[in-house]
């Protein structure tokens, strides 16, 4: 009796230590299974700055999908029941739990298994977007209207409008770090960001993006910009604050920083693209505009900074923001059009239709976007679903009345999501 009593003893113990060991086990495993699918699919892996040993030991044994698949199913196994021991370690086993279901949701996809665009996006990005018909936008539509001059269809009055608003070739570079430098400033003054934090600025074209931020590591990004098309002013802004300051860049600064680095968080030093990461990748680095640059002084900024280094009339900078915010509310468009051209309801040329004459999309750019919609498919709900969950979220830790107050509880909420393993379904 005394010796079963002990064994039962020894057996929690063991049993304790096991728990406690196997959620690192398991980050291990699933680091190893993300750089395994990236043999498969060579936009899969978007970052990695781990052991490079384990990216060689990936390439040298090219595991099969099914073999990968299995395994992501067992280290799902192994997470059951697991809670961890405070608030944070309780989202790391759902971080992993979740991005392991994604591995294995897209390995069925890369086999040729068919999802519906919302299923997609609930497997792979651990969110739904909502739906809309043709008619909700086009009572929008009605709105912009009254807002751009000019007789004959709106879609055309708006690209007429727009083109008195693109960036010269020869001034895109000075433009673009002017945007970078002010986007970087304004973080840095609200928040620390990680020493020696640096980047480099690249233009490339035949891209099916329109800028990318390639992490590299050691608080180093690369970040390109596609100059096949017209790049309008507003880009600047929006590609400084998503692809630079506080987006992209910051956000795998301080997941390297705070989870990687502090501790050993070892899951963190890969980063699947199709993943519910993403999703507050792209969410927060399309928040963090607007975090950065508030309303009023971003058209400001742009209007006495921007205009002028571009050589563009700084008197319409008012106007134009006023179209640019209103173009916003179409933004879930992008949604619907992925979902009825992916689910085989549109042909192309009705997405394009569609972007042009619901989305108002520049026309020129209207067929990049399908091939978008044809590469990272329902990926497009992480850039207009992931910035409003981000923002409903930041919003909700925001206590004071006192605009100061508020502003720097805010940076403080957008600090601490951008350095946790919080994913969608969390947020809500
Ligand atoms: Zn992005």
């Amino acid at each position: 009796m005394k010796k079963l009593v002990a064994g039962g003893l020894a057996l929690m113990l063991a049993g304790s230590a096991l728990a406690a060991a196997s959620v690192q086990d398991v980050a291990e495993r699933y680091r190893k299974l993300v750089l395994a699918v990236g043999q498969h699919d060579p936009n899969y892996v978007d970052a990695y700055y781990g052991p490079p040993a384990l990216q060689q030991q990936a390439v040298k044994e090219k595991r099969s999908l099914a073999a990968i698949r299995k395994d992501a199913e067992a280290a799902i196994a192994d997470l059951a029941g697991q809670q961890g021991k405070d608030a944070d370690e309780a989202l790391r086993v759902d971080f992993l739990r979740k991005q392991l279901k994604a591995i294995a949701a897209r390995i069925d996809m890369l086999d040729g298994k068919k999802f519906t665009f919302d299923e997609e996006t609930a497997l792979l990005y651990d969110a739904v977007t909502p739906h809309y018909d043709r008619a909700h936008y086009e009572a929008l539509l009605k709105k912009i209207d009254q807002l751009v001059p000019g007789d004959g269809p709106l879609p055309q009055r708006v690209q007429a409008f727009r083109a008195r608003f693109v960036i010269p070739q020869d001034k895109l570079k000075v433009v673009m770090d002017a945007a970078i430098a002010a986007c970087r400033a304004r973080t840095a003054k609200e928040m620390a960001l990680p020493e020696k934090e640096s980047f480099v600025l690249e233009f490339v074209k035949n891209k099916p993006w329109s800028g990318y931020n390639w992490y590299k590591g050691d608080a180093h990004s690369l970040i390109q910009i596609n100059t096949e098309f017209p790049i309008y002013i507003e880009r600047a802004v929006d590609l400084g604050c998503h692809e630079g300051y506080p987006g992209h860049h910051v956000y795998n600064a301080l997941l390297e920083r705070h989870l990687v680095k502090e501790k050993n968080w070892v899951e963190f030093s890969v980063y699947p693209l199709y993943s519910p990461m993403s999703l507050i990748a792209e969410g927060s680095a399309n928040y963090g505009i607007e975090m950065a640059f508030p309303d009023e002084e971003r058209v400001a900024f742009e209007r006495d900074v921007l205009y002028p280094l571009a050589g563009l009339d700084p008197k319409l900078a008012g106007q134009y923001a006023e179209l640019q915010k209103l173009l916003g509310k179409l933004s879930y468009a992008d949604n619907d059009n992925a979902q009825h051209y992916l689910e085989g309801r549109f042909t192309r040329e009705q997405a394009i239709e569609w972007l042009v004459n619901v989305a108002l999309y520049p026309p020129e750019k209207a067929g990049q976007r399908v091939q978008f919609y044809e590469g990272l498919r329902g990926y497009v709900i992480n850039y207009n679903l992931g910035k409003d969950l981000v923002k409903a979220w930041v919003e909700k830790q925001v206590t004071s009345k006192d605009p100061a107050e508020a502003r720097a509880q805010r940076w403080a909420a957008f600090k601490q999501l951008l350095s946790s393993p919080r994913l969608a379904s969390s947020l809500q």
